[in-house]
């Protein structure tokens, strides 16, 4: 038998019977990722596996690294076949690793390839993955079809003009993809200099000029407007912690002003500062309807020896200990008190907050929408099978399981959607454990409907992306 077999990660028959019977069927709706949007309008096809699997993905990266590879066949300028040849003489050593299953299984779904990836099957595997790339159905539009892909949520900069957006709107996918508005470069008037960049940049693109706080608050009303009208309904935050260091707009005013003569703001005035924005956008949002998501926690360019060679987001970063509930709850319940909290989804980055956050959800859900304040799927460090049950108990535990919008792959590669393929098989292997233990009734009528709904629906019906 094949590693990645029918009842991959399905330890019981309930599990097996539930998951093919309720959970595959399901379509995707990745409503949170990194894939560039040019490559989707383009249709790009991908050469070799280097391009779609090894290029952007630190999680290779380090796993490399960890097993003394040099640097030079990881981000280094060694051709892509040799790159490739070193990360599939890393494969066996990553054993328990989850990158050992998502290679496995990314590998059979997209290809077919059974085989383990080592050293002696390497070029095998390197050969038969470009010849099926080189195949239309393997260009991007193709890939989306083949994993059923209702609709995606890339993550763009408010200073993008979405045009790869508008080109795919216009094509003939069926794939919906929509645009989801990153805004963390607005909060950093603790670097002026990238600060003053960024600025000038919103002013061009919103047609604002940005001369003071309210210039630049007109601004990003613009670009929210904006995004709104090219089918976007979701924003994104990646923070340390949520900022509730509150200030008055005058006080928000001074700090943006100082930014913009070029001098840094303090620790104390950029909370300030990023107080005051994140409630202004927190207000946008709930008035256009949209969904809020905080990614919380991680600590960033730990090593600063390769950040000064590599550069940010190259595999440096980890999970950090901020002190995370105090401050989100505030930022919630400003919002909450001001009637202006839009949905919001909590992503922790320590999996030691999984419980503080998944307490925090229920202090504001408010009978308005189900799940309105969701614990969001296992993340970064989290999004593999441990992580994922821990989020789903976390959940369970302390809130409802049956109202979560599920999965996404946060991923730079079309190669991951086999992600939620993943977390299916770990949810339904959960469930049929607890149906055999007799902890949940074996009625099908009751379990599977929630099996679905958080395989596919609740997120449709949660996120209400256009149609
Ligand atoms: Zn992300």
């Amino acid at each position: 038998m094949s590693f990645i077999h029918d009842d991959f990660l399905l330890s019981t028959k309930t599990a097996r019977r539930l998951y093919h019977t309720f959970a595959a069927p399901e379509p995707i709706l990745d409503y949170h990722n990194h894939l560039p949007p040019q490559d989707i309008a383009g249709n790009r096809q991908f050469k070799n596996l280097f391009e779609i699997w090894l290029e952007g993905d630190h999680y290779k990266w380090r796993a490399m690294r960890a097993n003394g590879v040099p640097e030079r066949l990881i981000t280094g300028d060694a051709a892509p076949l040799e790159k490739f040849q070193a990360w599939a003489a890393t494969v066996p050593h990553t054993l328990r690793n989850p990158l050992f299953h998502w290679t496995h299984l990314e590998l059979k779904r997209c290809f077919g390839i059974d085989e383990l990836l080592n050293e002696s099957s390497a070029t095998r595997i390197w050969e038969e993955a470009s010849r099926q790339l080189a195949t239309p159905e393997f260009a991007t539009h193709g890939i989306l079809k083949k994993f059923r892909v209702t609709a995606l949520c890339t993550t763009d900069d408010p200073t993008d003009d979405l045009r790869h957006h508008k080109a795919i709107a216009a094509s003939d996918l069926a794939t919906r993809v929509l645009p989801a508005f990153r805004p963390d470069k607005a909060l950093a008037v603790h670097q002026p200099e990238n600060f003053n960049r960024w600025v000038n940049q919103l002013a061009a693109a919103s047609n604002v000029d940005i001369r003071n706080l309210p210039g630049f608050l007109d601004a990003l009303r613009r670009r929210v407007e904006y995004f709104h009208a090219n089918g976007c309904r979701l924003s994104d935050h990646g923070l340390e912690q949520a900022y509730a260091d509150f200030c008055t707009e005058k006080t928000a005013a001074e700090i943006f002003d100082s930014a913009r003569l070029g001098t840094a703001a303090t620790p104390a005035s950029h909370r300030q500062f990023a107080s005051f924005i994140m409630l202004f956008v927190g207000r946008l949002y709930a008035e256009k309807g949209w969904t809020m998501q905080l990614h919380l926690g991680p600590l960033r360019n730990n090593n600063t020896r390769l950040l000064r060679t590599l550069g940010p987001d190259t595999g440096f970063d980890s999970i950090a200990d901020f002190p995370q509930a105090q401050p989100l709850s505030a930022f919630l319940d400003r919002l909450d008190t001001e009637n202006a909290l839009p949905k919001t989804i909590l992503y922790n980055n320590n999996p030691a907050d999984n419980y503080a956050f998944a307490a925090m959800t229920g202090n504001f859900q408010d009978g308005t929408i189900p799940g309105k304040i969701q614990l969001g799927s296992g993340w970064w460090f989290l999004d593999q099978k441990e992580g994922m049950e821990w989020q789903l108990n976390a959940l369970s535990n302390l809130g409802l399981l049956s109202r979560f919008v599920g999965m996404v792959t946060d991923s730079r590669s079309f190669m991951s959607f086999p992600r939620h393929e993943y977390f299916r098989r770990t949810l339904c292997n959960l469930l049929g454990r607890d149906v055999e233990n007799g902890e949940l009734p074996d009625d099908d009528a009751l379990i599977g409907p929630m099996i679905r709904n958080i395989c596919h629906a609740n997120a449709k019906q949660y996120l209400a992306l256009p149609a």
